[in-house]
């Protein structure tokens, strides 16, 4: 077998194409949605990933404020910022960037962001009400894996769904959402991570599998079922003088020997990671339209 590829490019360009709709409608009333990004210090990826997602936010005719902070910035500094975007009527999104400097506590920053701003996803406010399948704010990676497995109508409910990964960001979100009685979820989930014993044998109980674990193709073809789903979160940077850039990206699944397991599967690049920039726009949108009924 050789598996479908779930296309993100494709995905995340009919979100941003219903964006455009619900931005027009919101413009008829005079509102712009804003997305404010802080970035704390000097990191080369941060700071690509946040002016993207400026250009993005100008070209959807969306607000977008980039605070670029010193990574001498105090905590409280910071807070200070945080509650000024709370109190800004333009802006409707607000990001933090991470990561933060080690003398932030990434928490109590966003703590104090208002989640009814929490594009992100992170607030526990709007960890719990996901938690107990209540509307708010979804993380936006773990959203974006739903819109994917969406789009290719690929239902979870009753299927065995493995989560290898239990960060806060991508493992547990995506298994809470994927667990509720609801519409594409209903699935029987596992999250497995690095204590999980007999991993291969786990991962080959699933029907739909879900990579996020920060390994370069550590997911070998051999530890996936017969015509599973497989989705890919990993953004890894390996070596590659071949390339112009001296590295190549690859995902946690070796995609050779797991495409020819898999009925989907997502590729790196071109898979997960373009829909957590929809997500974000669109979370963003979706705040604009609850912060003014
Ligand atoms: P993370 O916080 O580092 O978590 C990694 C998880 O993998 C942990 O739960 C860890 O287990 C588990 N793990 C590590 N080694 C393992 C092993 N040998 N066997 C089984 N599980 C193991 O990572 P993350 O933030 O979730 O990110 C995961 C990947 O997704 C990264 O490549 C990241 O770049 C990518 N990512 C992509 C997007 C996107 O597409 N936009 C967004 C977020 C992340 P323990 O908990 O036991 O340590």
């Amino acid at each position: 077998m050789s598996a479908q590829l779930i296309d993100g490019k494709e995905v995340a360009a009919s979100i941003i194409s219903d964006l455009e709709g619900r931005i027009k409608v919101l413009a008829d009333r005079g509102i712009v949605p804003g997305l404010a990004a802080v970035l704390v210090g000097h990191d080369p990826a941060s700071a690509t990933y946040v002016s993207s997602k400026a250009k993005k936010c100008k070209k959807l005719g969306m607000y977008s404020e980039v605070i670029q902070e010193p990574t001498t910035l105090k905590q409280d500094e910071l807070v200070a910022i945080v509650k000024r975007l709370n109190n800004d009527p333009k802006i409707h999104g607000i990001l933090v960037q991470s990561p933060l400097p080690k003398h932030i506590d990434e928490l109590s920053v966003t703590l104090n962001i208002n989640p009814e701003k929490d594009v992100d996803g992170f607030h526990p406010h709007n960890v719990g009400m996901m938690s107990i399948g209540r509307p708010g704010l979804l993380p936006c990676t773990p959203l974006g894996i739903v819109k994917l497995l969406s789009y290719y109508k690929i239902d979870p409910s009753g299927k065995e769904v493995v989560v290898v990964g239990r960060s806060n960001i991508v493992g547990k979100p995506i298994a809470s959402m994927l667990v509720q009685k609801a519409e594409m979820a209903n699935a029987t989930v596992t999250i497995a991570h690095s204590r999980t014993m007999n991993l291969p044998e786990v991962t080959r109980r699933a029907d739909i599998l879900i990579a996020a674990i920060g390994y370069p193709e550590f997911i070998k073809g051999d530890m996936i079922k017969d015509g599973a789903v497989v989705i890919d979160v990993g953004i890894n940077r390996i070596d590659d003088p071949s390339s112009n850039k001296g590295y190549r990206l690859t995902g946690d699944v070796e995609f050779s020997s797991a495409v020819e397991k898999a009925s989907f599967i997502t590729p790196v690049p071109g898979g997960v990671g373009l829909m957590t920039i929809a997500m974000l726009m669109s979370n963003t949108v979706t705040a604009a339209e609850n912060l003014n009924p």
